[in-house]
This record gives C-alpha cells, sequence and structure tokens, in this order.
C-alpha cells in the first residue's frame, strides 16, 4: 500500500496562488469568489450595516437604535478599549455563523477574518492601521469542554489562527483558561449572564503586556469578554482590545431581565 504524502509547503502556496487566480465559490451565494472570501456583492451585503448605521457605541460597536447611552456599556464597567466586530449579526451572515459554528463548517473561519481585516482598516481612522502595536497577541476566548466535544473545535480559536496570518500577529492559547461547569450562556437573560461570567476566566500566570486582543465568535452582551479582559489586566496586560465575528444588534433594551437575545448558538456573550 502506498504511503500518502503530505504535500510540501511549495505545493500547498501554489495550489493557494492558482485558486486565488481562478476563484473559488461564494459562501453566500455559490458565484466565482475569491479563495477564502466572499464575493464582492455579498461581502457588500454582509458589510452594509457596519458601514450605513447611522449611530453605534464607539467601545463596544453596539448598532444603537438612536443617539444616545449605550446600554451595554452602560450598566458595566468596561474593562475593553475597543471592540471591532466583522459584521452585524443580521441577515444575510446570521446564516454563515450558524454554519460555522453547527455543521462544522470551519473553513469559514477564512471569510469571517477577511471581513474582520476590513472592518480595521474601515475604523483605522484612514491610516489602515488597527489600533493596538505590531505583535499584539491575539488571546481566542476559550470554549467549554462541552462544546468543544460537540463541534471539534474552538470557533473563536480557529478565527484568531486565521486573523493573526492576515495580521501576521501572534495567537497565544496558554495564558487565558476557562474554569469548569458553568451554564449555558444562551440559556440565560441578561442578568444571569453577568452572573454566571462574573469568575469564568482566569490567567494562568501574571503576563507584563502593553496590550492584548480577545477573539470571541459572537458578542451579545459583552459580559465574556469584559469578564476575560478583566482576568487580562488582573495579570499584568495594560489595555486590552477586542475583535469579534459578529455583533449582536440592539433590541428590547426595555426588558432588561427578558431581552429578546438572539437564538444564536453561543455558549458565551
Ligand atoms: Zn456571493
Ligand atoms: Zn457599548
Amino acid at each position: 500500500m502506498t504511503a500518502v504524502r503530505p504535500f510540501s509547503p511549495r505545493f500547498s502556496y501554489l495550489r493557494a496562488r492558482l485558486s486565488a487566480a481562478i476563484g473559488a465559490a461564494c459562501a453566500l451565494c455559490n458565484a466565482t469568489a475569491p479563495l477564502g472570501r466572499l464575493c464582492p456583492g455579498c461581502t457588500s451585503d454582509v458589510q452594509h450595516s457596519m458601514r450605513e448605521h447611522p449611530w453605534r457605541c464607539a467601545r463596544c460597536a453596539l448598532a444603537l437604535p438612536a443617539p444616545g447611552p449605550c446600554p451595554d456599556c452602560a450598566d458595566q464597567a468596561p474593562s475593553l478599549e475597543k471592540v471591532i466586530a466583522a459584521f452585524d449579526y443580521v441577515g444575510p451572515a446570521d446564516s454563515l455563523i450558524l454554519r460555522y459554528k453547527n455543521a462544522r463548517q470551519f473553513q469559514l473561519a477564512t471569510a469571517f477574518a477577511a471581513l474582520a481585516v476590513d472592518a480595521i482598516r474601515l475604523g483605522s481612522q484612514g491610516n489602515g492601521s488597527p489600533p493596538w502595536p505590531a505583535l499584539t497577541p491575539l488571546i481566542p476566548i476559550p470554549g467549554s469542554r462541552r462544546s468543544l466535544q460537540r463541534r471539534g473545535f474552538n470557533p473563536a480559536a480557529e478565527f484568531a489562527c486565521r486573523l493573526g496570518r492576515l495580521l501576521n500577529m501572534p495567537v497565544l492559547h496558554s495564558l487565558l483558561y476557562r474554569e469548569p461547569d458553568h451554564l449555558k450562556q444562551s440559556t440565560l437573560n441578561r442578568r444571569q449572564r453577568r452572573a454566571n461570567t462574573a469568575h469564568l476566566y482566569y490567567c494562568a500566570r501574571n503576563c507584563h503586556l502593553p496590550c492584548a486582543v480577545l477573539v470571541d465568535d459572537v458578542l451579545t452582551t459583552g459580559s465574556t469578554l469584559n469578564t476575560a479582559a478583566r482576568a487580562l489586566i488582573a495579570a499584568g496586560v495594560d489595555r486590552v482590545f477586542a475583535v469579534v465575528i459578529a455583533r449582536t444588534p440592539c433590541v428590547a433594551r426595555d426588558e432588561p431581565d427578558s431581552i429578546g437575545l438572539p437564538d444564536h448558538p453561543s455558549e458565551h456573550d
């Protein structure tokens, strides 16, 4: 029996260049698209609300229904400098998140990373650079043991790896950890989510860094990211930013304990 030999790095590189030149299928409409990206039309559709929504929280990227304070930043002490979202958790991109997380289409992480780079450039005030220094580490939010067993991968970590390659940023997996046996976030209301995540993350050691970037898939209320940011700051990180694939829009803010949080498949928020 002939042993299967892995492709050489040079062959993989040439194959990727050839595929990019030929084009691949868009994950949304199946039209020809650059390898690992949506087609230009679907890219425009997915990014529409990020470009055009008139009011948005400058810290957590929440699309607001009117000018005014951000409810997510007002009812907790934000530990994050700024959150950058690739797109709002609305159609048509919400279907991509479901396929990514529920159907194991982890190759979508490449398209998400490309969209996140666009969002970083869009918010860079003209120079195209991220708001953090070069070689700042990306730190994915750790998944629960249950979700890792069910999915076979951590969506936040997969996204962080693809983003790190595009931005030439290291990905740090060995600093932030998650306590076991917490309730699934998507089953809880806003107040319960805060309590559930209050001590969910911790750092295994002190780490004196000027800056770090947390990475997650879907941001709903900010409890997860703020708790993780507090753990990093307690370990010695000076400033914490975050990049997420999708930002849940503002809904039903007059019902803070029974808020109509979207039924997305995230155990984070
Ligand atoms: Zn398309
Ligand atoms: Zn906010």
